[in-house]
């Protein structure tokens, strides 16, 4: 078969996390066919934004495409009972995590412009902490102030850690302009995107502009600590402290 291309793989990695845990092959394939099926529309599953993704191609065909996905390490099947589950590799989940925080942010730059904070914010609680705290980061990187309502009205609600980055969130975005998107994620992106066993790749200071290398498991020790990836060189990074 065919290598997916990246809209493709990330479209399956959105899919997915709408019942990661809950729901197998099928219902997945169902999803980005824009099955009318009841189940998938009592779950609310047509509200997904890749929903009917592939509605051209048939269900083997999306089934294949899943399969490709599973083969190549972005997602699995793990056994709950005697249910097969469709579930994230760390690889799947790197990716998506970070596609995901993007379309919570697309959203909010959305309610800003139509100057709307009426929504209910409970909707962040409870999400994996890696996803927000990458949320968090990029609205840093925005710098915009009028997101500060929406920050406060979150703030709220959440527990008391969140709550914490919320605030430093809040206080960045007081104190600081916007800062250049990170180019490194880009890189780490492209090779977690090649598919099985990433490799080691080099990344830029964005302060001396040195290049320094950022091993695979030095990504992976990142990863399972939910740490953003760095920015800095090691020698730039020290000086920082
Ligand atoms: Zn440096």
């Amino acid at each position: 078969m065919k290598k997916l291309t990246e809209p493709e793989i990330m479209a399956i990695l959105r899919a997915a996390d709408e019942l990661i845990g809950e729901g197998g092959r099928n219902l997945l394939a169902k999803i980005l066919k824009g099955s009318k099926e009841k189940k998938l529309l009592a779950l609310h599953l047509d509200k997904c934004p890749v929903y009917g993704y592939f509605h051209k191609l048939s269900l083997a065909e999306v089934i294949e495409k899943i399969d490709w996905m599973i083969k190549h390490d972005f997602l699995e099947i793990q056994y709950s009972g005697r249910l097969p589950m469709i579930v994230f590799t760390d690889r799947g989940w790197e990716l998506e995590r970070d596609q995901r925080a993007d379309e919570i942010l697309a959203e909010w730059y959305q309610w800003i412009e139509q100057d709307d904070f009426s929504h209910d914010m409970t909707y962040l609680k409870d999400r994996n902490r890696g996803m927000i705290l990458i949320l968090l980061d990029k609205i840093k990187e925005t710098g915009e102030r009028r997101f500060i309502p929406l920050l406060e009205k979150w703030g709220e609600i959440d527990y008391k850690k969140v709550r914490k980055e919320i605030r430093a969130t809040i206080s960045h975005i007081v104190k600081n302009k916007a800062t250049e998107s990170d180019e490194n994620w880009q890189i780490i992106r492209a090779e977690l995107l090649k598919g099985r066993n990433p490799r080691d790749v080099d990344l830029k200071c964005m302060k001396c502009g040195n290049i320094f290398p950022f091993r695979t498991f030095e990504r992976y020790m990142y990863f399972t600590n939910q740490w953003r990836y760095p920015r800095l060189c090691p020698e730039c990074d020290q000086e920082n402290r």
